[in-house]
């Protein structure tokens, strides 16, 4: 049997990281990195924005070039999965019938798309966007496509509506809800992305309850409870589902992902979680437990690993940040929104640069920001200091969007 001194399954950006950090910080031990997909690590963001655009190439999305891997000593195991996890054994087994041993393994597997659950899921032509697979198989069929339906308007599916009606295609996005973005932004931020969406000729429908997608092998249309839409593609962005059964049934505390303490460590001995499919008490979340899916917390997570298995642990503490972008908007956010009890704008929407603050009891804790990376980039140091210190700064001061957030810092 195989033994590595750390055995990261899934190489994507949390498990990449982990590996990267470990060597960085001379760490001599051996180290496999094992993913489903035939890729290298790559990054996922552009998936949505550039690389659907064709504007970035497949080789631009590698987070290290080929030759990095090899002469690290990383030994990538591409095109293979976990599929049983031994905790009592420090082992596990992948799809290739191979058992392989760990001291410290570090499970990093995001999670699949969530699957709309209604009839025709499984047409061609329905799509996703979680792998560069799935991007090329889309961006293929997009070229000869007319009507684009987008399931879901969530960064994820604006995002794609964004470079698909630049394309020209004809898009309308589904939201189940009453508006774009319920779930991670306020409403003024929803009702600005559906006014910017709409004057680019996407056609937004709120509320929308899918019946089925209608269609013989392939789909043809979407049927809502207000009658069928032509769609020649469809592209369902809801969410994914955190890729953690294996770890559940070895025995891990599982919730909404993996549960970890805030070193990563799992209820197993030795077995870390990181990333999109790890839940963890957040600091920044006002003390609730979450999920994060971003670039920020995989890479911040797998340094926390990195730092306890080389004897030097740190309790992952860092401010959240996300982008998105869409059209000529650079959406920033800074901290969670999910805790807000009120909102203040900075700036005016309709100047196309302004910023939306959330607070919790007068503390500031998240900030999005539109086209504002002067806001973005101060508003970390307002975000901290309001969770961490309870600071609580002048309404009518954070209101204007002429003074400078960090003038509303204490004085050093
Ligand atoms: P992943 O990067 O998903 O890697 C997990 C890997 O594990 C996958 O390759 C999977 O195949 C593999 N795997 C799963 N199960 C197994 C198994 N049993 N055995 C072996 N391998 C396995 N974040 C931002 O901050 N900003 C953005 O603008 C942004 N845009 C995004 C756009 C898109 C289209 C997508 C999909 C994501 C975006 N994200 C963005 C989110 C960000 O990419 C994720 O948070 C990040 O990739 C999470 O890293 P991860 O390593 O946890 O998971």
């Amino acid at each position: 049997m195989t033994q590595y001194d750390v055995l990261i399954v899934g190489a994507g950006q949390a498990g990449a990281q982990v590996a990267m950090s470990l060597r960085a910080a001379s760490f001599e031990g051996s180290i496999a990195l094992i993913g489903a997909e035939a890729d290298a690590p790559y990054e996922r963001p552009p998936l949505s924005k550039d690389y659907l655009a064709g504007e970035k190439t497949a080789e631009r999305l590698q987070l290290r070039p080929a030759d990095f891997w090899t002469s690290r000593n990383i030994e990538l195991r591409l095109g293979e999965r976990v599929t049983a996890v031994d905790a009592a054994a420090h082992s596990v087994t992948t799809d290739r019938s191979v058992t392989l041993g760990y001291r410290h393994l570090v499970w990093a597997t995001g999670g699949p798309p969530r699957a709309l659950p209604v009839p025709g899921g499984d047409l061609a032509g329905v799509h996703v966007i979680r792998t560069r697979a799935d991007v090329d198989t889309l961006r293929a069929e997009a070229e000869t496509a007319t009507n684009i339906i987008i399931v879901g308007g969530g960064y994820i599916g604006l995002e794609a509506a964004a470079v698909l009606s630049k394309a020209g295609k004809h898009v309308t996005v589904l939201e189940a809800m009453d508006r774009v973005l319920a779930r991670v932004a306020g409403e003024p931020v929803s009702r600005f992305y559906e006014a910017q969406h709409r004057a680019h000729g996407v056609t937004i429908v709120l509320g929308a309850k899918i019946e089925k997608f209608e269609g013989e092998g392939r789909v043809t249309g979407v049927r809502t409870v207000d009658g069928v839409l032509p769609a020649d593609l469809v592209i369902v962005g809801i969410g994914i589902v955190p890729a953690v059964a294996e770890l559940a049934a070895a025995g891990a505390k599982v919730s909404n992902g993996v549960e970890v303490d805030n070193l990563c460590r799992t209820s197993l001995p030795d077995v870390f979680a990181i990333g999109d499919c790890a839940f963890h008490v957040n600091e920044y979340a006002l003390g609730n437990g979450i999920r994060l899916e971003s670039v920020q917390n995989a890479i911040d997570q797998a340094k926390t690993v990195a730092g306890v298995i080389t004897g030097a642990p740190k309790p992952y503490h860092a401010v959240p940040w996300f982008w998105s972008n869409q059209y000529d908007l650079k959406l920033q956010t800074v901290g969670l929104s999910g805790g807000h009890d009120a909102t203040v704008l900075r700036g005016d929407p309709a100047s196309g640069s302004w910023s939306l603050v959330y607070l919790n009891k007068g503390r500031v804790v998240a900030l999005d920001c539109i086209n504002a990376a002067r806001d973005f980039v101060q508003g970390k140091a307002l975000v901290d200091a309001g969770v961490m210190q309870g600071l609580v700064p002048d309404l009518e001061l954070l209101k204007n969007s002429e003074v400078p957030l960090k003038s509303l810092l204490p004085a050093a």
